[in-house]
């Protein structure tokens, strides 16, 4: 069943699907805290920085 989520960022709600959430778990991962507009600009951020 899909979840819903808070992002720790920007507040906004976003959906952790059943498909998600199995590939979380199939990788012994936590479920993601951010949603994904927020993780794609940080890890973009990150990139940036690594030049
Ligand atoms: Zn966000």
């Amino acid at each position: 069943m899909d979840k819903t989520i808070i992002c720790a960022e920007c507040g906004e709600k976003f959906i952790f699907t059943a498909g998600e959430q199995e590939f979380y778990a199939e990788r012994g991962l936590t479920p993601p805290k951010r949603c994904k507009k927020c993780r794609d600009r940080r890890e973009r951020e990150r990139k940036e920085q690594g030049r």
